[in-house]
């Protein structure tokens, strides 16, 4: 006897279902636990046992492996215990009593390890069957069943060894479906299997019972550590300590093939696909519980048994309505009818998809069966984006041909489209799109309007792409590196296929699967009982839940979406529309503050019409906007870009040179030989001078940009830096806020703007703008004779913002974390290089556990967030805190953000519903969280 054993001789390890505690799963498995529960709730469950997890463990620590010392003679009590309840005998030739064996640990771990029927057969015990129920085809069916899964699931022989020899007969006899055998056939075929368990592992097949129970509890206990359940835990992160060790489930076997009175059925107590309050599943009459699953005979719908069989229909009904009642979730249950007799052989909660969890949590709430907070946490918030976008159709067959990262979610099909303005051009005409760049840039925006989709070969979760199209809620695979884009040539390699300009394609944003070809998709719902579940949502939460967004169309979805505000208006997004780039162009290339003022004069209306349609469409939501942060040189063409025109431009100058060259030479030709009208150049307009001018304004932009060039733009001039050597800028921005606001409040729409500052490391940078803020009110408040109210405050996007927050909420009414940026900085990791680069090695190996770009690093940013909340509410105790970063959408960094008591996080328009559930969640768990804990959960490494 090993140490452990020793320790746990006198422990119990086998439970009947009588006995066995429904709510230890960690000890009984989920399996066995809801055998137990559901006997001892009075339901029809044949009687049986449950094996510990305990004994697993206990067994799989011995190098010997052997059984646990006492275990066997606890079975052997249970056994005795099932003969008496059934008056039958394990072995009896005369009345055997039949067994399955099942396995089962605390998680579900589908398909894992197999189950086996009817152990306790040997050539006695099935004389003796056959004289009971004068059945002789059913008893050689159970026999070669019983065979084939113990030499499969516990002797290890391959399925072939079986397959093969019972396809052989079955075409000998010209029968298709199993149950065109006859007895003799199936007689003829338990004896091959017997001799391909001689063969295959040179004894005979075992005729002792206990034995051959024996070897299969073993045989399940060996099957925790078998390849395909490690690869399960290992794929899913299921660790030791969530499913420890497996249980081993020994019932009474109950027959579904004994005729025409038995069956064998699984069904969900609700339809797992749309939610819908009716049974759902399916049946075979007369056949074995393996034989629905196994898909050999077409099962029929659980509703025709009402005519069929109606009062077995009437049991079924029953038996799912006690389910649901006792359990409270919509359950998946197996289940067999033995000879007008109906059993329930398993249950546990059922898998939906998103529409069907949502929709069944709701109805069971008015049903009575939950309460509301128990819907709520019922529904996981990730799954709603499923329900915002649309995906592509579930039964589509079509093999991915390249993968990149899901970057934002949905599906979505249409031509291919290298640059932004060919989308554009093409969208324009009615085209559907995917934009197919190596990566994107600003200057891609008018692209990603025009398309339906994009798709970029490089970048992360958190590239421009991944961003810009997660805000406008269109579905982007990034970072698909097995593409590779040729922009010169227009086409893209594919693996050995070429992709051409138009050639139609489909992402899934959602798994980061490229096709080729079209797949269609299903359109999102945002249903009544979505709805319903958000607004408790809403009642619940302390967090209010904003959007990040930038047009009034975006406004509006995120409105509809439930946002209550928008936390992030990226003014610059506004800029790069195509009719306004070259405004600001302009504006960038003024070598002057008059000419600046001139282009930013053209601005300043249109930035003004589109914040008044955001504040409109979010009255009595408050909008905030932040004053332009990006380098200005993003708004210009790249160097190589530029370059490369200039060389195009200088050919084409000696071109249309050449050609008006020619053409004097032809004119003074004709009027010498016919004095006729000399022909044109054949060059139209394009005269010398208006290239060279083109010429001109592309060197004039080529200084420009080499001027403007920076190291390192992302830590250059940004931000308020370039709020304050270019005041211009800011001003315009801040009298279009305000002079907004105005209209607003003279039309007498409630609403409510907050002016935020990017990029902000002191207070002077804050106070400086400040003043440019009180110099734009007054003269706006003269103008429009009236009294603005708004709020001003800052964005904390740098380390040292958070260390002079008591100083900075002297000045700001409000804090907005941008932990994009803030992430950046406290790591020193630049966003693209390190999920290009390194992150996935770091997440691999451990170093890092989340990308903290999607998930927000409570323990080092968070710590920075944490101290900037207490120390800017000592100076300012009213003052409001938001994150508007991209981890403000995800569950986890939501709950932190509520237990640091952060007002509102700010989120993309697709992520709100997310958010709100999120928040609620928040709340509801408030209890089981502790701030301290949360920050050092991770490992001590991190
Ligand atoms: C941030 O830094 O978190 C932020 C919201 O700003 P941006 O992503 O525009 O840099
Ligand atoms: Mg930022």
């Amino acid at each position: 006897m090993t140490a452990t054993q020793a320790k746990t001789a006198t422990k119990q390890f086998v439970f009947s279902f009588q006995q066995g505690d429904g709510h230890d799963k960690q000890l009984l498995g989920g399996k066995g636990a809801n055998l137990c529960e559901m006997t001892q709730i009075g339901l029809n469950v044949p009687p049986g046992f449950v094996i510990s997890t305990e004994a697993c463990l206990t067994y799989l620590e011995d190098p010997q492996r052997t059984l646990p010392d006492g275990m066997i003679d606890q079975v052997q009590q249970q056994i005795r215990d099932l003969e008496a309840n059934t008056g039958k005998g394990f072995g009896d030739p005369d009345n055997p009593l039949l067994l399955s064996v099942r396995s089962g640990s605390a998680l579900s771990m589908p398909g894992m390890m197999d189950t086996i029927l009817n152990l306790g057969l040997n050539s006695e015990t099935l004389a003796g069957l056959i004289r009971q129920t004068a059945n002789e085809r059913f008893c050689y069916d159970a026999y070669r069943r019983f065979i084939q899964l113990f030499g499969k699931v516990a002797l290890g022989i391959a399925d072939e060894k079986f397959d093969e020899p019972f396809e052989t007969l079955k075409q000998r006899e010209g029968v298709k479906a199993d149950l065109g055998l006859t007895a003799d056939h199936l007689r003829e075929i338990s004896e091959i299997f017997l001799e391909v368990v001689q063969q295959e592992t040179g004894r005979p097949f075992p005729v002792d019972v206990f034995e051959q129970l024996e070897i299969a509890v073993k045989a399940v206990f060996n099957s925790w550590m078998g390849k395909r359940a490690i690869d399960y835990r290992n794929e899913f992160n299921i660790t030791s300590a969530m499913a420890n060790g497996t249980a081993v489930n020994v019932m009474t076997m109950v027959f579904g093939n004994m005729g025409s009175d038995s069956a064998t059925g699984v069904g969900f107590t609700r339809n797992p696909g749309t939610g819908e309050n009716l049974m759902y599943g399916e049946y075979l009459v007369n056949a074995q519980g393996e034989d629905v699953v196994a898909g050999i005979r077409t099962p029929k719908p659980a509703q025709e048994m009402e005519q069929e069989m109606p009062e077995m229909y009437r049991q079924l009904v029953d038996l799912r309505n006690r389910l649901e009642s006792h359990y409270r979730e919509v359950q998946d249950f197996e289940y067999t009818i033995e000879k007008g007799t109906l059993y329930c052989l398993q249950t546990r909660n059922g898998k939906m998809n998103a529409t069907a969890r949502v929709r069944t949590s709701v109805e069971m709430v008015s049903e009575g069966l939950i309460n509301r907070e128990e819907a709520l946490l019922r529904v996981d918030p990730e799954e709603l984006e499923q329900l915002l976008h649309p995906m592509l159709d579930p039964n589509h067959s079509v093999a991915p041909v390249a993968q990149g990262l899901p970057a934002s979610p949905g599906g979505a099909s249409g031509a291919v489209a290298f640059d932004a303005d060919r989308a554009e051009l093409l969208g324009r005409a009615g085209e559907k799109i995917i934009l197919v760049r190596e990566e994107t840039k600003p200057e891609d925006i008018h692209g990603f309007f025009a398309a339906q989709g994009i798709l970029t070969s490089r970048g992360g979760k958190t590239s421009h792409a991944a961003v810009v199209a997660r805000g406008m809620g269109k579905p982007c695979v990034a970072g698909a590196e097995g593409i590779t884009v040729n922009i010169r040539n227009r086409q893209a390699q594919v693996g050995d296929k070429v992709l051409h300009e138009g050639d139609i394609i489909t992402i899934d944003g959602g798994t980061g699967n490229v096709y080729i070809g079209e797949i269609p998709t299903v359109e999102p719902e945002f249903s009544a009982e979505l709805n319903t579940l958000l607004q408790w949502a809403d009642d619940v939460a302390q967090l209010k839940v904003m959007a990040n967004a930038d047009t009034a169309d975006a406004a509006q979805q995120a409105r509809e979406y439930g946002a209550v505000g928008i936390g992030l208006c990226r003014t610059e997004r506004m800029f790069n529309e195509s009719e306004r780039l070259p405004m600001v162009v302009q504006m960038i290339l003024a070598n002057n503050t008059e000419d600046r003022k001139a282009a930013l004069d053209r601005l300043l209306p249109i930035q003004r019409g589109d914040f008044k349609d955001l504040l409109k469409v979010m009255a009595p939501g408050s909008v905030t906007v932040r004053l332009l942060d990006p380098p200005i040189h993003e708004f210009l063409p790249s160097e190589r870009q530029l370059e490369d025109e200039l060389e195009h431009l200088h050919q084409l100058r000696s071109t249309v040179a050449g050609m008006h060259d020619l053409a004097g030479a032809m004119r003074l030709m004709q009027d010498i030989k016919t004095g006729t009208q000399p022909p044109s150049s054949g060059i139209g307009d394009i005269s010398v001078e208006l290239v060279d001018a083109a010429i001109a304004k592309k060197e004039q932009m080529l200084y420009k940009v080499r001027e403007l060039s920076e190291v390192n733009p992302m830590l250059g001039h940004r931000g308020v830096r370039l709020g304050i050597t270019y005041p211009e800028i800011y001003t315009m921005q801040i009298q279009a806020v305000l002079e907004a606001l105005a209209e607003c409040q003279q039309e007498g729409i409630e609403a409510h703007a907050e002016i935020m500052v990017p990029q902000v490391c002191t207070s002077e940078e804050l106070l400086h703008v400040r003043a440019m803020v009180n110099t734009a009110r007054q003269k706006v408040e003269a103008a429009y004779n009236l009294t603005l109210d708004f709020k001003f405050g800052t964005m904390i996007e740098v380390v040292r913002a958070c260390m002079r927050a008591t100083r900075l909420a002297e000045v700001a009414e409000f804090f907005s974390f941008g932990t994009n940026d803030l992430t950046q900085a406290s790591f020193s990791f630049s966003r693209e290089d390190a999920e290009n680069k390194f992150l996935p090695f770091y997440n691999e190996l451990g170093i890092l556990e989340d990308n903290p770009f999607e998930v927000l690093d409570v323990n080092g940013v968070g710590q920075l967030m944490r101290v900037t909340v207490d120390w800017g509410r000592q100076q300012r105790p009213d003052l409001k805190v938001g994150i508007c970063g991209e981890q403000g959408g995800h569950p986890a960094s939501i709950r932190f953000c509520h237990h640091i008591g952060i007002n509102y996080v700010s989120c993309s328009a697709p992520r709100v519903p997310v958010a709100r559930l999120a928040a609620a969640h928040a709340k509801l768990t408030e209890a089981d969280y502790s701030l301290e804990a949360g920050m050092v959960a991770a490992p001590a490494a991190l």
